[in-house]
């Protein structure tokens, strides 16, 4: 199996070289600038309410929109049809049990279906939930359940620009310090996120996992880890711990599951378009919740999935531990970050899994972070290229009891790279675009809620530009690109 990046040019160049061939692929349209300002208002400067026709390439998320294999369009026409007791699930256990290590496994239609179930498990109100890092979903269904979160990341792993390899290390002083203060009986579950989402899909270290593990066990509480970025986590331990060097992906996603009590996922992540489950080998913890399956997601066999859902996650978790498979789109966003940062654009360094993420509280230091600079960026981005990409800060927060703005850590603008579908010319366009917005920031200003939710509101919510400066940005365009595209 090759690395993606192993391959050296004779010109000196790092140039990320596919190890897959494209034979079914999909038209995509650029409108015009002038329609994309049309589109954005529409939206309500959520790039989460534009249409895919109004998108050149859609870089919101990975999640549901990786590029299935010809395994895995393959395993999809052999599917079972069964309610109950389906060879389709059979397969899938199957591969979970060579993939991760658990004999144990509860279907859930996607990874938050997994957190509700965990979560009504194992809170109760007054819970503390240490992690490394929150996710959106997982923060929802741990407040829904009366319970709070505690952020243990090490000192220094929310900097931009870092060469920390591992920012999504848990701080193991603040953990034992955390357990001892709020006392073991409130501590239901330590969460582990591979490849940290909200912070630019960071990876923690084995080493950092096993001695979270260790203390764990000394406190009898179940280690949770949050599998739904586990393949590049363990691509990146393999890449940046000097221990795992000579390891194959396989054996790292081995020795990663081993340490967790419970292992869920979400397959839009891990392989195809939906779906996700449970895993444990602890017979207790899987009595504990599998009455839950039958009620939110579907019977044991099938948790909400379609039986072709399920053979493409059999067969994608495999490919889970093809470093060509895995390495892609790390290899990708590493070539954009790097080409980036060429230009002088604050980016989030290392550069991690996901997708490439530029600091918007860099980019923008005029916008101030209550009128959401990373929101302002992902619609100036959209606005000049046709690329949307998603907001991951004040927005994607939520507001305290006297209704004032959660102000994020830090402000991102997420380019995610949903694995084998976009090209490097495609990465090129998106650097020049970046480079230009970058030399005409100054013209970008803030934005303001006129219709906000009350859960999740970065999904449904509606902003207006505090100023004109969206159409002041186009005109810059226009007298720039004359008319192109
Ligand atoms: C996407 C994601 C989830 C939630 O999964 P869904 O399938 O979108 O419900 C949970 N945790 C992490 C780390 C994720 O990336």
């Amino acid at each position: 199996m090759s690395d993606t990046q192993s391959v050296r040019f004779f010109s000196g160049e790092s140039i990320p070289l596919e190890m897959h061939k494209v034979r079914v692929v999909q038209k995509l349209y650029l409108p015009p600038v002038e329609e994309r300002l049309e589109a954005i208002r529409r939206a309500g400067f959520n790039t989460f309410l534009l249409n895919t026709r109004e998108v050149y390439l859609d870089m919101l998320t990975d999640s549901g929109t990786n590029a299935m294999s010809d395994a895995q369009m393959g395993a999809m026409m052999q599917a079972d049809d069964a309610y109950a007791g389906s060879q389709s699930f059979e397969r899938m256990q199957q591969a979970i049990e060579e993939v991760f290590g658990k004999r144990f496994v509860l279907p859930v239609h996607q990874g938050r279906a997994a957190e509700n179930i965990i979560c009504r498990t194992y809170l109760k109100p007054g819970s503390i939930i240490p992690m490394n890092y929150h996710f959106t979903t997982t923060l929802a269904h741990i407040q829904a359940n009366g319970g709070r979160i505690a952020e243990l990341l090490t000192d220094g792993a929310l900097n931009i620009k870092s060469s920390n390899p591992f920012k999504g290390n848990m701080d193991i002083a603040k953990l034992r310090a955390l357990i001892e203060a709020e006392g073991v009986a409130n501590v239901p579950l330590i969460r582990m996120e591979a490849s940290t989402n909200l912070i630019g899909g960071q990876p923690f270290s084995l080493a950092n996992l096993r001695e979270v593990s260790k203390l764990a066990r000394e406190y009898r509480i179940p280690l949770v880890l949050d599998a739904s970025l586990i393949g590049e986590n363990a691509y990146f331990i393999k890449q940046r711990e000097p221990e795992f060097r000579n390891s194959s992906v396989a054996d790292i996603l081995l020795q990663m599951c081993a340490e967790a009590d419970i292992v869920y996922f979400s397959s839009r992540k891990v392989s195809s378009s939906r779906g996700g489950a449970i895993c444990t080998n602890r017979t207790d913890v899987f009595d504990a919740m599998k009455s839950l399956v039958p009620l939110y997601e579907g019977f044991l066999t099938y948790g909400g999935m379609s039986v072709r859902e399920i053979e493409a996650m059999a067969v994608g978790l495999r490919e889970t531990t093809d470093e060509s498979v895995i390495g892609q789109s790390p290899s990708f966003i590493a070539y954009l970050v790097s080409r980036l940062e060429a230009h002088g654009i604050p980016v989030v360094t290392p550069a991690g899994g996901l997708g490439c993420h530029v600091d918007a509280m860099g980019f923008l230091p005029q916008v101030p972070q209550k009128e959401y600079p990373a929101g302002a960026l992902a619609a100036a981005f959209y606005l000049i290229s046709g690329v949307r990409g998603m907001e991951r800060g004040t927005v994607s927060s939520i507001r305290d009891e006297n209704g004032n703005d959660v102000l994020s850590d830090v402000e991102l603008l997420r380019l995610a790279f949903p694995r084998r579908v976009f090209t490097l010319s495609q990465t090129k366009y998106i650097e020049d675009r970046m480079h230009w917005l970058h030399t005409r920031r100054d013209l970008v200003g803030g934005l303001r809620f006129v219709e906000e939710p009350p859960v999740l509101r970065f999904f449904m919510g509606r902003m207006e530009a505090t100023s004109d400066w969206p159409e002041r940005l186009m005109k810059a365009f226009r007298e720039d690109f004359g008319d192109s595209l």
